[in-house]
């Protein structure tokens, strides 16, 4: 019986441990890719910083202090609900000239929608972004990067675009700045895009602690720019590849 015990003990921190690894260290949006913005062939060291899951009435606006002061232009897939709830931090997202995108009213898994209930909670988005902003939002960002490829056609018939990313800062999980700029300096290319949060938590949309994303995204920023990097919004950034598309000499 105490064999069996300890078994069992050993199994499911083994199985905790597997799992543990699997988020920290693998980007489950590598498998979804396919027909989605995520990163863009660019010949210019331009790179997109994008932030999921706010506004929050705590972090958006000094990470929006941080953006202002460095002169940088960025995306934000917005939660509805959010939005609802803090419409002053979305307005001043508009305000400062940033792209908003849509990534669902609460960020329940999109696996567990009908194409309907889908359709709906995006719509939803769309409708509170544009009252509360004026701005119509034309990028979707499936909460986890979690998508099929019958939800990546239905948000495409309504119009959208669906993006995910190139780099992960994994600023969810990773608790020193030093170690996430260090990640990103190192693999950094022309065309990523890079995600961070500006709000959430590990187990909820709100609530999570994100001093480490504010000074990580602070500090990329000086170390991109001082490497001649510039930052883009991702609308940018895909008119830029269509550009380059055009008139392939160009350098
Ligand atoms: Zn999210």
């Amino acid at each position: 019986m105490r064999r069996i015990i300890r078994i069992s003990v050993i199994l499911i921190l083994l199985a905790v441990l597997v799992t543990a690894v699997f988020v920290i260290f693998f980007d489950q949006a590598v498998l979804v890719r396919k027909g989605t913005i995520y990163h863009e062939p660019v010949k210019e060291k331009v790179v997109a910083l994008t932030f999921d899951d706010g506004p929050s009435p705590v972090w958006t606006p000094r990470i929006l202090d941080v953006l202002k002061g460095a002169d940088v232009k960025a995306t934000f897939f917005m939660l509805g609900e959010h939005v609802k709830m803090y419409p002053d931090v979305a307005r001043r997202v508009a305000r400062e000239g940033h792209t908003i995108g849509n990534h669902t009213y609460d960020h329940h898994v999109l696996l567990y929608y009908h194409s309907k209930e889908l359709e709906s909670e995006i719509r939803r988005t769309e409708d509170i972004i544009k009252e509360v902003t004026g701005v119509r939002t034309l990028y979707f960002r499936p909460p986890k990067a979690w998508m099929t490829s019958a939800e990546k056609r239905l948000v495409k018939s309504m119009g959208y675009e669906v993006v995910l990313w190139s780099l992960n800062s994994k600023d969810w999980v990773t608790f020193d700045d030093k170690y996430m700029i260090k990640y990103l300096l190192r693999h950094v290319r022309p065309g990523d895009i890079i995600l961070f949060h500006d709000s959430g938590g590990a187990f909820s949309t709100e609530g999570g602690d994100r001093d480490e994303t504010v000074l990580a995204v602070m500090r990329l920023i000086e170390r991109l720019k001082e490497k001649g990097w510039r930052f883009v919004t991702v609308d940018e950034l895909v008119n830029m590849r269509k550009n380059d598309a055009q008139d392939p000499g160009k350098h």
